[in-house]
């Protein structure tokens, strides 16, 4: 092995699963399956370098300067990459080890999903979470940071609740102590220990005790010490923004759990995009943060009735006042990114151009407060933001004074330090510019002195300053008492160097070069004085990303009708005129109207039962009433005439297998299970959506099940439940449920073609329309006058046997099994040696001498 390979592959074990990028010169180099793995990704050509072990080793590079679009790519593709530089320049190597000596380097970095900050690896649109799982016994927690924003959250959740709270915050990497079962976190170790946790914790906030961070508890602590151990391996020391954690009550949001996320498609389309989602057709923020706080808003709607109705109070004061919205609006817009621009600077990736977004967008923010000030009676929430919208005055003033109007990304050039903020900077440059006009001066007096008008000054990398002349004039300038040096000879032209012009050279980079240091010193003691005040800029930030939020949620209301809803705390559920805002869009921009439709659920009617033809607008009805109790808690104004609505603490949306079939899941187990976790979730203040539930089987089974998640949501859950269904047979249950209702949405037959009304009716639909609604699909004529055959024998079969429910007149009542009848009785050995077996902590040995016991129970 050559030491460079040594080198390597001593790195490449430090990096373990993530890809190497071996910085060689200009390029960063990938070899072996590395290389493999990035050309493929990254569509780039695979060479080799050299053999090992007799095989040829194969390699891919990309240059320096385009490095980050690479890695976008690599990131995105869910790759993590270990940044290998190197630490010394050639000069010391040799200087250390002799000639042949190796370049040392080290990885300074390790590129993850979940820890990103330049602004072209990011989705503005999106917060950038890591989140860590942590456990201690029974108890789980997520702690997680978006050190982009610096937002540190701590939640504690049950087994149950992990999914669902993941799914809220919806992070791009995951990371556990151990493969967690069902999840795609990956694997890490370090520091998942509730005692590291602590003391990591303390060191990092500079704190001796963490109550004033709501005293986190042994889950919380594990997962927050996973998550900064993970922090520290992969900036390798740089520094990363993180305020201090929050602790998130898990009951201060709705649970909405994964599968019910998918189906409402709140943050993207079940086709896997932002295109067609809630978030999409509610967005009307002009900030990127603003944009990142909406979609966390819809993803966690608010339980704490005040809560919202202070948000909505701020809504209520954009939406009343056209001028004051459009006012508000516009100064948002011309607010940069300052949250993330923060990010970068904390972590050491910042550069000009972020320190002039910090102050062009503290200058909006105090105009912002300035303007929202003129208003006479602010919402409570509005005035309690307008103090953290100001407050860096000096700061502001300072980066005005000390940049150009549009400081460059990159600091390497300079140039983004202002006339008049530094005399002795000035100076400098003065001297600099002086200098070259001192070198345009001497250009002027040698083609006089020569009488060679063709003679120029030039530069280039290797000579710097030189005189140049054609070959022919060459020779007048080569006499020893010329005054001039010869340094090169070309094809065409000779160089010379001169005194006069080495002096005015050597004055001129010096200045230069001086000019850009003291620049990069100015941009470390600004930078410095920004990651001082990070906390209390960043929460400027947020304050003004929530008076976006407000103020768009206020310009969606406007454009569409929206109404203020009511948020009441008995289960009900009124709706007037309520609307899908998605469908509705779809269905406007073909044209068509969209029907609005009421919807009125109280405790004495909670259940509806929806029946009618298929497309006739049952799963649209639904979503709707979902939708808007989604977003009412997330503090919007509703898609309806007027609403009133009971806090809803947990919302589940279930649709039937036989809907979900072309994402190829297992169906029918897919909608029991989740079936089960309603039945065993919701309670009577949930709202729970059931559309076609039972279809992924067997009419019998389907139907029998269908049935008796009606009666247990009706007799022993008590949700607020809206369940659609085909089977017609379930309209018999209103006679003997009395908190259900029927309703049907509306069709008719007209002239023979079928008419869908799209509106919600009292009373169970008349007819299920399917082969109408097959005939509206181009069934050929043929085919449909043998199923109207079918049909109708099958009717007069079903008059005279009583059809597929015959039997279920005399079902006895259901009653729900209270839990303690199912455990084992008292005094039953058998029953009482089973329910001590732990079938987790036995080895298979364990378990087959256990089996053996209880036989001899038996
Ligand atoms: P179902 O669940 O009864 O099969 P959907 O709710 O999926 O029906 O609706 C089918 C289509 O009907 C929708 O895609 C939409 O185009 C249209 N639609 C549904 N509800 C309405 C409405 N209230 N007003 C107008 N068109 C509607």
């Amino acid at each position: 092995m050559t030491p460079m390979m040594a080198q390597y592959r001593a790195l490449k074990k430090e990096a373990g699963d993530a890809l190497l990028f071996y910085r060689m010169g200009d390029f960063f180099e990938l070899f072996f399956e590395d290389a493999r793995v990035a050309a493929a990704c990254l569509d780039i050509a695979l060479t080799r370098r050299g053999k090992e072990k007799g095989e040829e080793v194969p390699m891919c590079g990309v240059p320096v300067h385009a490095a980050e679009n690479y890695l976008a790519r690599l990131i995105r593709a869910g790759h993590r990459v270990a940044i290998a530089e190197q630490v010394e320049t050639p000069a010391e190597a040799k200087k250390r080890g002799g000639s042949k000596a190796l370049v040392e380097r080290a990885i300074i970095r390790m590129v993850t999903p979940g820890t990103l900050t330049e602004e072209n690896l990011l989705e503005s649109r999106a917060a950038n979470w890591l989140a860590a799982i942590g456990r201690a016994g029974e108890e789980w927690a997520i702690a997680a940071a978006d050190i982009s924003t610096g937002r540190f959250e701590l939640v504690a959740c049950g087994p149950g609740d992990l999914a669902a709270e993941l799914a809220r915050l919806d992070p791009a990497e995951v990371i556990a102590k151990e493969k967690v079962p069902g999840m795609d976190a990956v694997p890490t170790g370090e520091g998942f220990d509730s005692v590291a946790g602590e003391k990591a914790l303390k060191l990092r906030f500079g704190v001796r005790t963490l109550d004033g961070f709501g005293a986190p508890g042994r889950a919380e602590l594990c997962a927050a010490g996973g998550l900064l151990a993970y922090l520290g391996a992969t900036q390798k020391g740089a520094d990363t923004f993180l305020a201090p954690p929050r602790r998130i009550e898990r009951s201060a949001h709705m649970a909405i759990d994964p599968a019910t996320r998918e189906s409402l498609e709140i943050t993207s389309s079940q086709s896997g995009g932002l295109k067609g989602s809630l978030l999409e057709c509610v967005d009307r923020c002009v900030t990127a943060g603003g944009r990142r706080m909406l979609a966390q808003d819809l993803s966690a709607p608010l339980t704490d009735r005040a809560a919202i109705a202070a948000r909505l109070a701020m809504v209520q004061h954009f939406a009343d006042d056209q001028l004051r919205r459009d006012d508000v609006r516009r100064l948002l817009k011309a607010m940069p990114d300052i949250a993330r621009a923060l990010g970068r600077l904390v972590a050491g990736r910042g550069g000009p151009r972020d320190l002039g977004q910090l102050r062009d967008g503290l200058r909006e923010a105090r105009a912002l407060s300035a303007r929202l000030a003129e208003d006479a009676d602010l919402p409570e929430l509005l005035a309690s933001l307008l103090p953290r919208l100001t407050g860096h005055d000096a700061l502001i003033d300072e980066l005005e004074r000390a940049l150009v109007p549009s400081p460059p990304v990159e600091a390497a050039k300079g140039g983004y330090i202002a006339e008049g903020y530094d005399p002795e900077l000035d100076g400098l440059r003065d001297a600099a510019s002086g200098g070259k006009k001192a070198i345009a001066m001497l250009e002027t007096r040698y083609r006089k002195a020569t009488g060679i008008n063709a003679l120029k000054i030039r530069h280039n990398n290797v000579l710097g300053y030189h005189i140049e002349v054609p070959s022919r004039h060459a020779e007048a300038l080569m006499a020893e008492d010329s005054g001039f040096t010869h340094r090169q000879t070309m094809a065409s032209a000779v160089r010379f160097n001169s005194p006069d012009l080495h002096e005015e050279a050597t004055r001129l980079t010096d200045a230069a070069g001086q000019a850009l240091e003291r620049e990069a010193r100015h941009l470390d003691a600004l930078t410095r004085r920004v990651v001082e005040r990070a906390a209390a800029l960043a929460d400027s930030a947020d304050a003004a990303h929530r008076i976006d939020v407000a103020a768009g949620h206020a310009a969606r209301a406007v454009e569409g009708g929206w109404t203020l809803p009511a948020l009441v705390e008995d289960p009900c559920l009124e709706i007037e005129g309520g609307r899908h805002p998605v469908v509705e869009a779809a269905v406007e921009a073909t044209g068509e109207r969209f029907i609005a439709n009421d919807l009125e659920m109280g405790p004495n009617d909670r259940l509806w039962l929806i029946t009618g033809p298929n497309m006739g607008g049952k799963s649209t009805f639904l979503r709707q009433a979902a939708i808007i109790a989604l977003l009412a808690q997330a503090g919007s104004y509703v898609p309806a005439a007027s609403a009133r609505i009971g806090l809803v603490d947990r919302l589940f949306s279930r649709v039937g297998a036989a809907d979900n079939l072309a994402r190829g899941r297992s169906t029918f187990m897919v909608e029991m299970v989740e079936t089960a976790a309603i039945l065993s979730q919701a309670s009577r203040n949930s709202l729970v959506i059931l559309d076609e539930i039972g279809r992924g089987t067997s009419t019998y089974d389907g139907l029998a099940i269908a049935w008796a998640v009606v009666e247990a949501m009706h007799d022993d859950i008590k949700a607020r439940t809206l369940f659609a269904t085909h089977y017609h047979e379930l309209t018999r249950l209103a006679d003997r449920l009395d908190a259900l209702s029927l309703h049907h949405v509306r069709a008719r037959e007209y002239k023979g073609e079928l008419v869908l009304l799209h509106e919600v009716a009292d009373g169970p639909a008349d007819r299920s329309y399917g082969i109408a609604v097959a005939k509206l699909a181009g069934l050929a004529p043929k085919v449909l006058s043998r199923a109207r055959a079918v049909l109708e024998k099958l009717e007069e079969g079903r008059e005279a046997s009583g059809g597929i429910a015959a039997g279920l007149d005399a079902l006895p009542l259901f009653a729900a099994m209270p839990v303690a009848a199912e455990e084992p009785e008292k005094g039953d050995p058998l029953a009482k040696a089973l329910s001590d077996i732990d079938p987790d902590a036995l080895s298979p040995r364990e378990a087959l001498d256990a089996l053996y016991r209880l036989k001899q129970l038996a």
